[in-house]
């Protein structure tokens, strides 16, 4: 079932309409003149539109102009039903955005199976849709850990760098990697291995805030960006997240296993930091530097 507006001043037209789309099953809403269509259209979101081309008031063309340049409803399909079917009339009505055309008086058989094609190709439309949106999600995920991955974590450095100068705002970067990871997969073997990456992942999730962005780097290397967040706040979270994941118990079978992470953190604004690529080296040679100083701790650039 779906719901189907019908735009036309010939109130027979309309409930001769409404009759055959009733006995379609689908919901018809009705309007007499192309303001009050306009206005259902927005508030209702039919599935489909039939209109008519002739009113008083704004005409069809002007209908169909303002529903398709109007983001919320552009999708809705629009079938002008009209007498005026010379040609040139059709080309403009389809020029205009309308799917399809039908001539008054029309044919019932040929009303619901044109009306029945487009609401198949908008439904088909709005599934590919979702799918896009999904394979964009997994184009932009780390299959292990649930969070991105460094291709979309690059991106967003770069836009948001540029966002927080801008708008001068603060914006730190987080980098960090699980300590001795080598040694670790080498003893426990690598499904134990991605098990402590996976379960890791969870753990960053809780950790963070839903506004800002997490992302596994390389194999055992994170990166966060926090946003709105300065030098001591961010130097807080790092100190939070270490010692979250140094009490966390990674269980596989009987073992109970654990493991500590090196933090490294920059933020902007800073002397050194003048883009985007200079707070990821930044972060990382903090990183760098609470490996070299013992492991298990966090440094601030
Ligand atoms: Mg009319």
């Amino acid at each position: 079932m779906a719901t189907i507006l019908v735009i036309d001043d010939s109130k027979l037209m309309a409930h001769v309409a409404k009759g055959i789309l009733n006995r379609c099953d689908h919901e018809v809403l009705l309007a007499s003149d192309g303001e009050s269509g306009i206005d259902i259209a927005l508030s209702r979101k039919p599935d489909l539109i039939l209109l008519d081309l002739i009113m008083p008031g704004i005409d069809g063309y002007q209908v169909c102009e303002r529903i398709k340049s109007n983001k919320s409803t552009a999708e809705i399909p629009i079938i002008i039903v009209t007498s005026k079917a010379g040609p040139a009339d059709k080309v403009r009505g389809l020029e205009i955005g309308a799917s399809d055309y039908i001539g008054k008086p029309f044919d019932e058989g040929e009303l619901v199976a044109r009306v029945n094609t487009h609401l198949r190709i908008k439904e088909l439309y709005e599934n590919l849709q979702v799918k896009n949106r999904q394979l964009q999600e997994l184009a932009n995920k780390d299959g292990l850990t649930g969070l991105y991955n460094h291709r979309f974590f690059q991106d967003a450095v770069h836009r948001d760098f540029q966002k927080a100068v801008r708008y001068h705002e603060n914006i730190s970067c987080v980098m960090f990697d699980i300590d001795h990871f080598k040694n670790f997969n080498d003893t426990y073997g690598h499904q134990t291995g991605d098990m402590v990456l996976r379960t890791l992942g969870n753990v960053i999730a809780r950790i963070m805030r839903d506004t800002d962005l997490s992302a596994r780097y390389g194999g055992e290397e994170f990166a966060l960006l926090l946003y709105h967040t300065d030098h001591k706040d961010v130097h807080v979270f790092g100190e939070r997240l270490r010692a979250a994941i140094e009490e966390k118990e990674f269980k596989k079978d009987d073992l109970v296993l654990r493991v500590t992470i090196s933090v490294g953190v920059a933020t902007y604004p800073h002397d050194e930091i003048s883009d985007a690529s200079k707070l990821i080296e930044c972060a990382d040679k903090a990183l760098y530097r609470a490996k070299e100083s013992g492991r298990n701790r966090v440094v601030v650039y």
